[in-house]
């Protein structure tokens, strides 16, 4: 009589203090060891390299409402298939956006149908509901998104610095934190401005009118209302070292700040912007080569806390205009989010910490996810590295087959994936942060 359900026997396992050659025993879908022990089912992963599963605490799967932009059904498996086993869903993009107990329970309505990975979901902050936050954060959001800028969608105004203060002010009372799109409007604004006069439409004009100084800026100003709120925040999407270190020096003086950073900031650059076009548009935008190794540098340097896909597609038809300024800004990629994270020199160790154990740590879901420990979600996925294979339309599982990485070589192949030991795609669960932290 088997004792277990599963026995992934002879993969090198990836731990909070390294790697080693070990097995993974699971139960009734939890981690109950690492020694071998009679199972039903034996998986044989010699050679394969086992990590905890990813819980990419950025994507935007925009249903209920634009479900023909992607949706949970299909966002869900392509960011299952790159490795998350868990997801955070943004509260914008879909329409209603996700700013009241009454859009949150529809969307969670909605994800517990369609979605293959277990889900959280982020409430939103917008001059339109700040009376509308508790009972956000008492619906079991993980904490709250805000703008600082335009977020490309009218229904999810971008918030002055009054209405993130008052947001702020809420969250920090219910112990939840706030994700941050830091970019600042006004110089944005003046910029595009007098791009625009000029007949300024390509992406290069698109890049100008977004410097490193406008991300900066905005970061250290927000840092500086969480000085002021006592909020812990999350600057969603830094695209450059010049950004992390704004936030280092906010961290200096007692700030409770995260940085997260996204796979496209680590393999593509400005250049690949350019030559890309529409599918590689996104906000802030790539930046240059140095950029990108100093972004790689701040995460060997322990800087970086997270990494989310920010996983945005949009239709074709939003993706088509000759100027770059009308293109939707959101790139497209879940699906290859561990794969990417490997080709562009991440360690296993790496990966495994800044897509699972600090995004569950930060977002108190520690340790049922983000840890392979006994007791754990059995949720992990085994990599095949040392192998090259081309990213193909064809293979896309998005509904839109748009992302910027068509043609791009990865060196590791995702190869299978539990969710609760689970090998198939199943039901997701909701998942509510833990009040403790
Ligand atoms: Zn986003």
């Amino acid at each position: 009589m088997p004792v277990i359900d599963l026995l992934v026997r002879g993969a090198n396992v990836i731990l909070p203090k390294g790697s080693r050659k070990t097995s993974l025993a699971i139960h009734q879908g939890k981690v109950v060891g690492h020694a071998e022990i009679e199972a039903a089912t034996v998986i044989d992963a010699e050679g394969l390299t086992l990590l905890p599963g990813a819980f990419d605490a950025h994507v935007h799967y925009n249903e209920p409402g634009r479900a023909e932009w992607e949706g949970w059904g299909t966002g869900s498996r392509a960011s299952r298939a790159g490795g998350a086993t868990c997801v955070a869903e943004m509260p914008l993009n879909a329409q209603p956006p996700t700013l009241d107990a009454k859009t949150f329970q529809m969307k969670r309505v909605i994800a517990e149908k369609k979605s293959c990975v277990d889900f959280t979901l982020w409430g939103g902050i917008t001059p339109l509901n700040l009376n509308k936050l508790e009972e956000l954060g008492r619906a079991g959001a993980i904490g709250f998104k805000a703008f600082m800028v335009d977020s490309g969608t009218d229904d999810f105004p971008g918030s002055d610095p009054a209405t993130l203060k008052e947001g702020m002010k809420s969250a920090a009372r219910q112990n939840l934190p706030v994700a941050i799109h830091a970019e600042s409007p006004k110089r944005i604004a003046e910029l595009t401005q007098q791009i625009r006069i000029q007949g300024g439409t390509s992406a290069q004009d698109y890049l100008n009118s977004r410097p490193i100084q406008t991300e900066v800026d905005a970061i250290h100003l927000v840092c500086e209302l969480a000085g002021e709120t006592g909020c812990r925040i999350h600057i969603v999407h830094v695209s450059c070292p010049e950004g992390i270190d704004e936030i280092q020096q906010a961290r200096k003086r007692g700030v409770d700040v995260t940085a997260e950073t996204c796979p496209h900031y680590l393999v593509l650059t400005e250049e690949d912007m350019i030559r890309i076009g529409a599918p590689a548009k996104c906000a802030p935008p790539l930046r240059s080569e140095n950029a990108r190794h100093g972004l790689l540098q701040n995460i060997d340097e322990g800087k970086i806390d997270t990494i989310g896909s920010d996983h945005s597609p949009s239709p074709p038809s939003l993706k088509t205009d000759p100027d770059f300024f009308k293109v939707w800004g959101g790139i497209s990629g879940c699906q290859h989010l561990i794969p990417l994270l490997f080709s562009a020199g991440l360690s296993p160790t790496q990966i495994a910490r800044l897509t699972s154990e600090n995004p569950a740590r930060r977002f108190g879901l520690y340790p049922r996810k983000g840890s392979l420990s006994v007791g754990s979600d059995a949720d992990f996925l085994l990599v095949r590295t040392g192998i090259t294979h081309e990213i193909r339309a064809q293979d896309l599982l998005t509904t839109h087959p748009i992302t910027p990485y068509l043609g791009r070589i990865l060196t590791a192949r995702v190869e299978r994936v539990a969710v609760r030991g689970c090998l198939e795609p199943s039901r997701g669960h909701f998942l509510a942060p833990s009040p403790s932290k």
